[in-house]
């Protein structure tokens, strides 16, 4: 006969387990008393914008523009200099990666560096490092996209969505870039004949259901060509989703203009992907066109690529996603990085990606779990990568492992 336990003896239990519960994240509330955001830097960073702005003699209209942003780019040592303070060695270091592999900020993108933090995550991710200029390594193509192009613009992958590439231009241009090769020294919108390829193209393939714009950066058209292209698509029948993928979230925010959001608001559903890689780059600023592009109706997914001295952290992962969700951003992917020519400095092992993971969930909201793929070779898409959960099987049961390493029976009858 079993003893049925008291209300108080039960509440007891719940109160031991509580105290458990609290411990097994006490390191992570310790971790992040050392782990700087684009919120708890906020002020310093007006202080940069304020200073940046001075230099470029530009109004808060100037700066609130994308149009701006975008002109102002710095893509010289020169103008670099002056607005960030940088060693004899790290100068001739810009100018020899530079000459081989381009380079571009936008002011806004700049005012989150640290100029105090020498190993600043966000500059490592848009100042040209030596190492770049040292890689012998990796690929130009290892995705072989030349090879899964139907059309000029177009890369297909898979059997029901595919990509249509609508400018080569980014608002900067990332140092971990798996498409460097395609970016060239020219920014280049893709011709109208190729986009009026495209949509013929999609328009006589009825399993295409899901079309993803992206680029370069899928936001760099003009709003006239994005409308063009939606209501396009939204005239042929069996296209069900229309995405984006756009890094400006995190390295523009200026572009999420109201008249943007007006056009998304008439073209739903309608979902957009950006690629946010460390907690600092979600400021206030950031959430301000987020919450904009959200109240349109968009949703907003994430895109984090894993790299070695940027993000390679579990403690500053579960960050990063714990204020994407605050920011309305819902953490989608984690890429490991490839083996693209200049990057192989970013480039982890598996294994880390696999301990990222495994302190996520349990750890925090499943929410803010997002899928860890590596890219098969050849374009033979993405593959998930996750630590193991089912431990072995039997004829009518199963072992499984829970969060905390608990290993039980579960029965599979
Ligand atoms: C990533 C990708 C997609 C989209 O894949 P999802 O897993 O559906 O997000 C589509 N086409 C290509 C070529 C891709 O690389």
């Amino acid at each position: 006969m079993t003893h049925e336990k008291g209300l108080k003896e039960k509440q007891e239990i719940a109160l031991q387990r509580a105290e458990v519960l609290k411990e097994a994240i006490a390191d992570y509330r310790e971790a992040l008393k050392t782990i700087p955001t684009g919120f708890n830097r906020w002020q310093q960073i007006l202080e940069a914008q304020n200073r940046i702005k001075a230099f470029f003699k530009a109004s808060d209209d100037d700066w609130n523009n994308w149009r701006w942003q975008l002109k102002n780019r710095v893509t010289t040592v020169d103008v670099l200099k002056q607005l960030l303070p940088l060693e004899k060695e790290e100068i001739d270091s810009i100018e020899k990666t530079g000459s081989q592999y381009r380079w571009a900020v936008s002011p806004y993108y700049l005012s989150l560096i640290d100029p105090d933090n020498p190993d600043d995550p966000v500059k490592k991710q848009c100042i040209p490092s030596i190492q770049e200029h040292l890689d012998h390594c990796g690929y130009d193509d290892p995705m072989g996209e030349e090879y899964t192009s139907p059309s000029p613009a177009i890369t297909r992958r898979y059997a029901d969505r595919l990509i249509v590439k609508v400018t080569n231009q980014c608002a900067m241009y990332c140092r971990h870039c798996q498409r460097r090769r395609a970016i060239g020294e020219k920014d280049l919108a893709t011709p109208r004949e190729h986009l009026e390829e495209a949509l013929d193209y999609l328009r006589k393939n009825e399993e295409v259901r899901d079309v993803l714009l992206t680029g370069g950066d899928g936001f760099m058209i003009d709003n006239q060509t994005i409308a063009w292209l939606l209501d396009e698509l939204d005239k042929i029948p069996h296209i069900e989703i229309k995405r984006f993928g756009s890094r400006t979230l995190v390295t523009m925010p200026q572009r999420i203009d109201d008249e943007l959001c007006d056009i998304f608001s008439r073209h739903l559903p309608l979902y957009v992907n950006t690629h946010y890689n460390h907690p600092l780059e979600v400021t206030p600023r950031a959430q301000e066109a987020c919450f904009k592009l959200s109240r349109a109706g968009v949703s907003i997914g994430n895109q984090t690529v894993l790299l070695k001295g940027v993000n390679n952290d579990p403690f500053i992962i579960r960050k990063l996603n714990q204020d994407l969700l605050q920011i309305m951003v819902r953490p989608y992917y984690i890429f490991h990085a490839k083996a693209v020519k200049g990057t192989s400095h970013f480039r982890t092992r598996v294994e880390e990606g696999i301990e990222i993971m495994e302190k996520l969930r349990g750890y925090t909201s499943g929410l803010a779990i997002p899928t860890y793929v590596v890219n098969a070779p050849q374009g033979l898409g993405k593959t998930p990568m996750l630590p193991e959960y089912l431990v072995s099987s039997g004829k009518d049961y199963i072992m499984i492992r829970t969060w905390e390493n608990k290993v039980l029976r579960y029965e599979n009858e």
